[in-house]
């Protein structure tokens, strides 16, 4: 589904991703894991193609995208859920989905907020509610709702347990497992190394800028290197 190939990323003269290679196959939850400033943000954004890999390639179902203006790519399937949520905060929950929704026609606009709805019970309660009144979780179901107008195959969602209670992370991290039961492929980076790994069927461990390991959640979660790094021992 989505493939990157030894990407180098830069920003002037920084190298940040120095020739990274993941692999994000349909039907997976796959996590990235990394300290601070390994590079995971740089990494989406890469393939979200800002900033553009200065070398390497990325692949989105066979099609070369690393060229692509943004704007197309997130035009082919892909969905971003970016850190920090960035709902628009003086717009009703309902705004902000019809802002997710842009390129969607007025019946698809319809089935996709009747669908985010079935979802998220809360935002409908709230839907006249300007986002910026509601708590962090609610904001993130928002934005994760958001992402779901333009009927990704492929989700992205760059830390969505940040700043949330851990009730709550919970309640996200079934959300996505139920976005991957309902078919879409999803790629999650998070710091919250347990729950993500526990999510994953795959896993990726980024360290300045380099992939360390990969392998399966489970495998990465019993590893006594991962554990010592992002589990607390
Ligand atoms: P965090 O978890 O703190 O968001 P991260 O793993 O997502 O960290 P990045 O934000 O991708 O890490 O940063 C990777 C490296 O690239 C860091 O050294 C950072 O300082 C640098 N960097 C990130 N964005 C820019 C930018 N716009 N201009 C210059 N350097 C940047």
């Amino acid at each position: 589904m989505l493939l990157l190939e030894d990407v180098h990323t830069h920003y002037g003269k920084i190298e940040a991703l120095h020739g990274v290679s993941v692999e994000v196959n349909q039907g997976e939850i796959v996590s990235l894991i990394g300290a601070n400033g390994a590079g995971k943000t740089t990494l989406l954004m890469t393939v979200c193609g800002t900033p553009q890999a200065s070398a390497g390639r990325v692949l989105l179902e066979d099609r070369d995208i690393t060229r692509l203006p943004t704007s197309e790519i997130m035009r082919s399937g892909i969905a971003i859920v970016p850190e920090g949520r960035r709902v628009f905060p003086g717009l009703t929950v309902e705004e902000n989905l019809y802002m997710g929704g842009f390129f969607n026609n007025r019946t698809q606009n319809e089935q996709g907020i009747r669908h985010v709805y079935d979802l998220f019970p809360r935002l409908k309660e709230r839907e006249h509610q300007r986002a910026g009144t509601m708590s962090g979780g609610e904001q993130q179901m928002l934005a994760i709702g958001r992402a779901l107008m333009s009927k990704p195959r492929l989700m992205i969602l760059d830390e969505p347990s940040l700043g949330l209670a851990p009730l709550v992370i919970k309640q996200i991290f079934e959300i996505i497992a139920q976005l991957r039961d309902e078919g879409i492929t999803v790629f999650l980076v998070e710091q919250n190394a347990h729950q993500a790994l526990q999510l994953a069927d795959r896993g990726y461990v980024l360290e300045t800028g380099r992939i360390r390991l990969q392998d399966t959640g489970a495998n990465l979660l019993a590893n006594p290197d991962v554990q010592a790094a992002y589990l607390g021992g």
